[in-house]
């Protein structure tokens, strides 16, 4: 029987504090599937450096010429971690039968890896991982997880509760991917679209080995906004429900300064003047900036720019061009 190649895809942006101590574990890992006959020793690890700012890359490409299962891809810029991670997949696929994006803090447990090959070898396309408990996170970020997962539901976006980018993708589930040409590729809420058999593995969250967190708060808002807004219409028919209420209450709001002013008490003014003035000018803010959200996307995809662009791919460069820095 063939055992099936892996590859683990990374995306790293100024990573060098978890840097050293993700390849070890990872290759390790890559090690002892293979030594247990569970993957082909063609197997590898392929991490993306998104256009760093430290010594990232330099800690790739040092990896990469000692130890042979580390392989190394250099965006040209920062892309995003959606992006990087698009590019390692893409990069590594010819040469893999399935593989697994993780990010670099190690936040995910590895051991969860045998477990999605096994899924894979049974035969499931897409292997989701999904968190089981979340309490090595804030209470703010769960909360705020929460919160978007309930909200991406309630909007009729299908995404796996608890699931973020921990997961295994055959290359024919890769290979579909790439057909998804919009430039804003949020990949959670894509993956499911590509349908196939797929399976959940839970696994328990830990805390980022070293470094800090490559997404804040202002990141992380964008990021879910992102991810709303290119999945689902509802917001702007929300929008025009809202419109509608407004328009609904001030015709009451008109019926009841008719019957005041029957009844001789005409002192009305400032107050329900001004209040209405603000309520109509934010609600129409509001639907117009919204309605700019849903055009800057439209413009946005029109131009079809490339998502990424590489510098270096290690993986695919005859050694005598591979550059360091
Ligand atoms: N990342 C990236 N490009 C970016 C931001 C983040 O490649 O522009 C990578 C980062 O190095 C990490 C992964 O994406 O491997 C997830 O980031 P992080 O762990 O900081 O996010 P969190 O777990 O806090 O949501
Ligand atoms: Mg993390």
């Amino acid at each position: 029987m063939n055992l099936p190649i892996l590859s683990i895809i990374v995306p790293c942006y100024n990573e060098q504090e978890v840097l050293a101590e993700t390849m070890e574990q990872l290759a390790t890992k890559v090690e002892q599937m293979i030594h247990e006959n569970i993957v082909s020793k063609n197997s590898k690890i392929l991490f993306v450096d998104d256009g760093s700012i430290d010594n990232t890359w330099k800690l790739i490409y040092k990896a990469s010429l000692s130890n042979e299962f580390i392989k190394g891809l250099k965006l040209s810029k920062n892309a995003g971690h959606q992006n990087a991670l698009l590019a390692g997949l893409f990069a590594a696929k010819n040469s893999s039968d399935c593989l697994i994006s993780i990010d670099a803090d190690l936040q995910d447990d590895i051991d969860a890896i045998n477990e999605m090959v096994r899924k894979y070898m049974e035969g499931y396309e897409i292997v989701y991982g999904v968190r089981s408990s979340r309490e090595s996170d804030t209470f703010f970020k769960r909360f705020t997880a929460e919160g978007f997962y309930k909200l991406m539901d309630k909007l009729g976006v299908k995404l796996i509760f608890n699931h973020a980018d921990f997961r295994l993708m055959s290359r024919r589930a890769v290979n579909e991917l790439e057909q998804f040409a919009e430039c804003n590729m949020f990949l959670r809420g894509i993956v499911p679209l590509i349908g196939f058999n797929s399976a959940n593995v839970y696994y328990d969250r830990n805390e980022r080995l070293a470094g800090e967190t490559k997404y804040p708060l202002k990141k992380m808002l964008a990021f879910a906004f992102d991810g709303i807004t290119s999945f689902s219409v509802t917001p702007i028919r929300l929008v025009l429900l809202v419109g509608f209420l407004s328009f609904m209450i001030s015709l009451l709001f008109g019926i009841y300064f008719l019957i005041l002013k029957f009844f001789g008490k005409t002192e009305l003014g400032w107050t329900s003047l001004i209040t209405s003035i603000w309520l109509i000018g934010g609600l129409q803010l509001i639907a117009i900036g919204l309605v700019g959200e849903y055009i800057g996307k439209i413009y946005k995809e029109t131009k079809r720019r490339p998502k990424y662009i590489v510098d270096v791919d290690l993986l695919n460069l005859p050694i005598s061009k591979k550059i360091g820095n």
